[in-house]
């Protein structure tokens, strides 16, 4: 059996992996725990000439890689899984000074790994779409070339696995770009692959705003997997088009939630809760618009706000069992400040909530009160647009079709949910929302089986499952006469 400290790495000093070689660079720059405001452990800032050595790197790996029979390609993988279990508490600990409370954060690296292994058992199977006495015509998956992972910082590890795993499995070679905010798990793992996979096979470099568009011009990149901003996901795909590069964009969201008058709110207001606040809001798929039955509205919402003000918020050094994080960068910190600032200038009305926490001096980090709207109107900001903090609208609805409408009366289509204890009804509502994910009795309930994607601006593409693997790859047809 193997040691149990083959893999173990050092956590305090950070750098770019290019082509197997762990590689500093003259200027540094640091991230900010957000809960301490302390800056993290330096990292990179990379430069054109870094970018150029990754892709060349990568390009060169790609013929071997992508000849290497899958199931090898996939024994590699799962070797990494087992070295990043190795590094379970220090990823742990730096994902939480990356931005959540230890309890979170460990979440997250078990879903990671979960993902990962999930991902690695998926094959392409080639499927014969025409057969004739003359001959048969076959479908079969080619992989891209280099692939990038462009990855924000929400959840740091988890969204640049699930493009790293099938990218890798489909026989791609990869460069994983971090957020600025959130850079530092990353280049850990990839500086783990350096002891797995063959030279520039998984890459990873850090850098500020510039280094996206630097990835996305490059010729010798095929493919740019981005998760983001729909803002941003713009500029991804105008700035891939003078290459034609493929593009999967996974976008921002604005989901609605309909509840429906037959529900045991027992059961299903600590879930509503929970998808809404997840992660202080900061999730794409949280909830974001809630449409709660007029019959039911005022129960529902005394105990929303019941439920929500028993979750515990914390940073880094929780040692309490906090969930709760607070927003992780100063940049968001300011957009979720003006949201609130709202409150008072609209004359929104709070359930609960309503303060800038670390304005009132309780909190040191980028700590908000969780706030509840009450029954804004669907004109407003907070209906409008993804705040992408903890605050969330909360609004009466009285038919279907009235609820439909104003559910699907956006441009963002991510996830969309239906609680009822009619699952026919709540079936018949959810076929009719406009959204790439749509959930009944759950909301968020993501798996690494099931392909995720966004209608609308909510993205182009799927990550995950069978379809996100074939994102990764040509489609090659293949016509084989029977005789020669
Ligand atoms: P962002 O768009 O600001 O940044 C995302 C990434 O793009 C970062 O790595 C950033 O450095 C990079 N980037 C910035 N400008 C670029 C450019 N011009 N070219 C290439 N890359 C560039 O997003 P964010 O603030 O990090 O993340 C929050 C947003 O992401 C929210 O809208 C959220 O809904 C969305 N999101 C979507 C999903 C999903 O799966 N659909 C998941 C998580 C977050």
């Amino acid at each position: 059996m193997a040691a149990t400290t083959d893999y173990k790495l050092d956590f305090t000093t950070f750098y770019n992996v290019i082509n197997n070689e762990l590689k500093s660079t003259p200027t540094t720059r640091t991230a900010t725990n957000p809960s301490t405001l302390a800056p993290l452990p330096a990292v990179p800032v990379s430069t054109q000439a870094d970018v150029d050595a990754a892709v060349s790197a990568a390009k060169a790996a790609f013929p071997a890689w992508s000849a290497t029979p899958i199931e090898e390609r996939a024994a590699l993988i799962n070797k990494f899984i087992d070295a990043i279990q190795e590094n379970f508490s220090e990823f742990t600990g730096l994902l939480a000074a990356e931005g959540k409370p230890p309890t979170a954060a460990g979440f997250e690296v078990q879903f990671t790994i979960m993902h990962l292994k999930a991902s690695v058992s998926l094959r392409l199977e080639e499927e014969v779409v025409e057969e004739t006495d003359e001959k048969i015509a076959k479908v079969r998956y080619t992989p891209l070339g280099v692939g990038v992972g462009i990855i924000p910082w929400n959840f740091p590890m988890l969204l640049g696995a699930g493009k790293l795993g099938p990218a890798l499995l489909a026989g791609n070679t990869f460069i994983w770009k971090p957020s600025p905010y959130t850079p530092n798990t990353a280049l850990k793992l990839a500086e783990l692959g350096t002891k797995i996979f063959p030279p520039g096979v998984f890459q990873a470099l850090s850098g500020e705003e510039d280094l996206g568009p630097m990835f996305t011009a490059h010729p010798d990149v095929r493919k740019i997997s981005f998760t983001g901003s729909t803002a941003t996901g713009k500029k991804v795909m105008a700035a891939c088009a003078s290459t034609l590069k493929r593009v999967t964009l996974e976008l921002g969201g604005n989901d609605a939630a309909i509840v429906c008058d037959d529900v045991d709110l027992d059961k299903v207001v600590p879930k509503v809760a929970l998808t809404a606040f997840n992660n202080g809001g900061q999730v794409c798929v949280d909830i974001k618009r809630l449409f709660v039955h007029e019959k039911i509205y005022d129960a529902f919402l005394a105990k929303l706000v019941e439920t929500v003000k028993t979750f515990k918020w914390g940073g880094s050094e929780d040692t309490e069992g906090a969930f709760f994080p607070p927003v992780q960068n100063q940049m968001q910190f300011e957009k979720v400040k003006d949201m609130f600032a709202q409150i008072e200038k609209q004359g929104w009305k709070t359930a609960t909530g309503g303060a800038v926490e670390a304005e009132a001096g309780d909190k040191k980090g980028y700590y908000f009160q969780p706030t509840i709207i009450d029954n804004p109107s669907d004109e407003s900001r907070i209906v409008q647009e993804e705040p992408f903090g903890p605050i969330l609208p909360v609004q009466k609805w009285s038919s279907e079709e009235e609820v439909l409408k104003r559910a699907n009366n956006t441009d963002m289509g991510l996830g969309a949910s239906v609680w009822s204890s009619d699952l026919d009804k709540a079936e018949r509502i959810a076929r009719k929302l406009e959204a790439g994910s749509v959930w009944i009795n759950n909301h968020q309930d993501l798996s690494p089986f099931v392909p995720f994607g966004g209608y609308k601006s909510s993205g182009i593409g799927h990550d995950w499952g069978i379809i996100g693997l074939k994102g990764w790859c040509n489609v090659q047809s293949l016509t084989i006469p029977k005789k020669a």
